[in-house]
């Protein structure tokens, strides 16, 4: 009897309360607010018996807040085609977390691990195979920096400018988003590669971010540019080769106003128009340029690109190790500021890499 109520109180002992985001409903257009995610509390048992063969419990400490999460709850599948969150579905992301206990002899308690599907919870269990690495913590490397320039931003950064968009030493470069976790990165890629980069961002703060700290060599705040032509035409004098499009809308349509021959734009995502239904979204009216200037305009998406995982994460480590690339991190704390984060990335209010900070 006396041993019994000892193990119930122990089993009590690992259970824990963990806070979680889930879906409401779907949100076609418009931003995201608390009728479309909801915070619950769940409680979680962490007891061993409780955690199935090739499973792991994770608590986590760092969530990657990244645009492409809003294409999972519009409810339709277009633009950008990801598989949409069930309703009543926790929403997963990627991040880092720290393993409580395993049942898998890969990973051991205290090991870090990154996923990208963690519950946008404090605690989970989940299957082992959903671990994409483990991070080796004497490799001097922020945590932050593998959700930033060596995670979802970065790969996205290095596949637009080294694989699709590929400029010559002294290409004329246009990034948008400049300072975000993309814009950042990509500017360093294309000046490393002996480019003029200019950059389009927010606020003349950002302006001055992308100067100072990221080398690019000019920019401007697009808020306050009436005339994007006139500003393209101001930069570019001799015409744009590459531009690396984030933001989609007006930005791309003035920009086919001033390529040169051959020129290419990768689409890495066109985060104006997110929060719109197609019908409602902006048309570029000059798509007509791409004809006769022969202009290759190609979308991307990382997952098609895994294969390069290995080559660029190689190079980038190469790169962070020998300072050639720098990174700016905005850390917002605790699981309740999920939503905020989110709708955040539809502003100008942040800059650099955006994560979410559970624990330290
Ligand atoms: P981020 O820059 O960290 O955050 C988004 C930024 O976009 C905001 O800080 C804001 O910066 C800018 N923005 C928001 N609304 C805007 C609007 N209406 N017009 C112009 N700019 C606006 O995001 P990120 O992670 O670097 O992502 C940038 C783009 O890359 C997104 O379109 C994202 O979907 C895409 N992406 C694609 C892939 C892929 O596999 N293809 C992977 C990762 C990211 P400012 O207004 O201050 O400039």
């Amino acid at each position: 009897m006396g041993e019994e109520v000892k193990s119930t109180v122990e089993e009590e002992m690992l259970v824990v309360e963990s806070k979680e985001w889930y879906l409401v409903s779907y949100a076609p257009h418009g931003v995201p607010t608390s009728d479309h995610l909801k915070l619950r509390t769940v409680r979680l048992s962490l007891a061993p018996d409780s955690i199935p063969d090739a499973h792991v419990a994770v608590e986590m400490l760092l969530f990657s807040i990244d645009p492409y999460l809003r294409g999972r709850f519009t409810g339709t599948l277009d633009g950008l085609y990801f598989p949409q969150f069930q309703l009543n579905q926790v929403i997963t992301i990627f991040g880092i977390g720290r393993v409580k206990r395993s049942k898998d002899n890969k990973y051991k308690e205290g090991d870090l691990v990154l996923s990208a599907s963690f519950p946008v919870a404090e605690y989970c269990v989940m299957s082992s195979s959903e671990i994409v690495a483990k991070i080796d913590t004497a490799s001097g490397i922020s945590l932050p920096d593998y959700l930033s320039s060596l995670g979802v931003p970065g790969f996205a950064a290095w596949l637009g400018i080294e694989v699709v968009g590929d400029p010559k030493p002294g290409s004329n470069v246009l990034i948008s988003a400049a300072s975000g976790g993309v814009g950042m990165i990509a500017g360093q890629l294309a000046k490393l590669r002996g480019c003029r980069v200019i950059g389009s961002t927010g606020s003349d703060e950002k302006v001055k971010l992308i100067k100072e700290e990221f080398g690019y060599d000019d920019g401007f705040n697009y808020n306050k540019e009436a005339d994007l032509d006139a500003v393209l035409s101001k930069l570019f004098p001799n015409g744009i080769d590459v531009y690396l499009d984030n933001v989609g809308g007006k930005m791309l349509e003035s920009v086919l106003n001033h390529v040169n021959k051959f020129a290419r734009i990768p689409l890495c995502g066109m985060i104006s128009q997110y929060n719109q239904v197609w019908t409602e979204r902006e048309g570029i009216r000059n798509l007509l340029n791409m004809v006769g200037k022969e202009v290759r305009m190609e979308g991307f998406l990382l997952k098609t690109h895994f294969n390069r995982f290995g080559d660029f994460a190689k190079e980038m480590e190469g790169y962070i190790k020998e300072g050639k690339i720098k990174t700016k991190t905005k850390i917002n704390h605790g699981i309740g500021t999920f939503l905020h984060s989110l709708n955040s990335l539809f502003s100008s209010s942040n800059i650099g890499k955006l994560v979410i900070q559970l624990k330290p």
